[in-house]
């Protein structure tokens, strides 16, 4: 059941931030929602597309009219800036009794400092971090995983369930604060992974005479079987709705991924954990994220970065 607020906050209204409000107005339409980006642009699309939203002139003026507040930003730099820039940020003003959501993917070390921070200032505050996995789709759809940084004995957890609920369909507890994003980038670095090893088999293959729809489908009932390999296949055709499919426009961006991949190395780093991959993959999809033929475009692009064949099909058929 969506909960009962009568005012609520959103702070990042890009690809993500932009359709999860849409699903929040859906689902709570007499809520007051205030609303703030540092870019025009975006505070003028979100006014144009829903009458209901209030734009302000900072975080905190947000933070100031809302009992619950939800962040969307792209790093740790920024969702620092929303909360502790001290005349404009968050926590600049009594933050007392009120709940709030990071739902950006930063590292650990900067979503800490401002859970730290927040605790200190105002002890009966909430401030969790919940990283999301599903995409801008996921978003338009309301069929999110939310990756949250608590138990499920937090006294919010039943709250937040509620709350990201109207945006999402599966909501994770992970265990405690900063383990919702541990979770988003180990998931990040895994996905990564696949899709590269995916690549290069599926390259291999192809370059030595094997029509690609066969070998995707002994993929299917073989161990190589995986997500990736069957919805999102990174070459083209053989997922019909996926971004390899369209030219690799819309999906995760490859820069994104790069950013998740490097802040997963960081985090293996800390944690002494040990890894083989790590390097090459990170070197990777720096390149891919800086190649103008990659750039902007899904990560699963990191096929074309391999000179994958893109125009198979002409040989097969005809
Ligand atoms: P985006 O760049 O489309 O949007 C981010 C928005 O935040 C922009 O409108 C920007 O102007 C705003 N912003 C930046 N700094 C700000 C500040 N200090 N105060 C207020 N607004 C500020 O990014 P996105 O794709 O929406 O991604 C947001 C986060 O979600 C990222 O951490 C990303 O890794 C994560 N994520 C993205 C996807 C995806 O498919 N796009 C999927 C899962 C997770």
């Amino acid at each position: 059941m969506a909960p009962s607020y009568d005012t609520l906050g959103f702070i990042g209204l890009g690809a993500m931030g932009e359709p999860m409000i849409g699903n929040v107005i859906r689902k709570m339409p007499n809520c007051q929602i205030q609303v703030y980006d540092i870019s025009r642009e975006a505070l003028e699309k979100i006014s144009a597309k829903h009458d209901k939203v209030r734009i302000c002139s900072s975080s905190r003026e947000v933070a100031e009219k809302s009992e619950v507040i939800l962040s969307m930003v792209p790093e740790g730099s920024h969702v620092r800036s929303v909360y502790l820039t001290p005349d404009t940020g968050v926590l600049g003003l009594d933050a007392s009794g009120k709940l709030l959501v990071d739902c950006s993917t930063i590292d650990t070390a900067s979503s800490l400092e401002v859970r730290e921070e927040c605790l200190k200032k105002y002890p009966t505050a909430g401030f969790y971090d919940a990283p999301v996995s599903g995409g801008a789709l996921g978003a338009e759809k309301g069929t999110l995983t939310f990756m949250v940084g608590c138990a499920e004995d937090d006294p919010k957890w039943p709250e937040l369930q509620a709350l990201l609920g109207m945006m999402g369909k599966s909501i994770v507890a992970c265990g405690g604060p900063s383990l919702g994003l541990t979770a988003k980038l180990c998931n990040n670095y895994c996905s990564a992974l696949i899709a590269l090893a995916t690549s290069e088999a599926m390259n291999i293959g192809m370059r030595a005479g094997m029509d690609p729809r066969v070998l995707a489908n002994v993929f299917k009932t073989s161990t190589a079987q995986s997500a990736i390999a069957e919805k999102f296949n990174p070459v083209p055709g053989l997922s019909p709705e996926a971004p390899p499919s369209h030219g690799y426009q819309g999906g995760f961006k490859v820069q994104l991924m790069r950013k998740d991949f490097s802040l997963a190395v960081d985090t293996a780093r800390r944690v002494g954990a040990k890894t083989v991959l790590s390097e090459v993959g990170l070197e990777t999809y720096d390149k891919a994220s800086k190649d103008p033929r990659c750039k902007d475009l899904d990560s699963r692009v990191v096929y074309r970065y391999l000179d994958g064949r893109e125009d198979w099909l002409k040989d097969f058929d005809g």
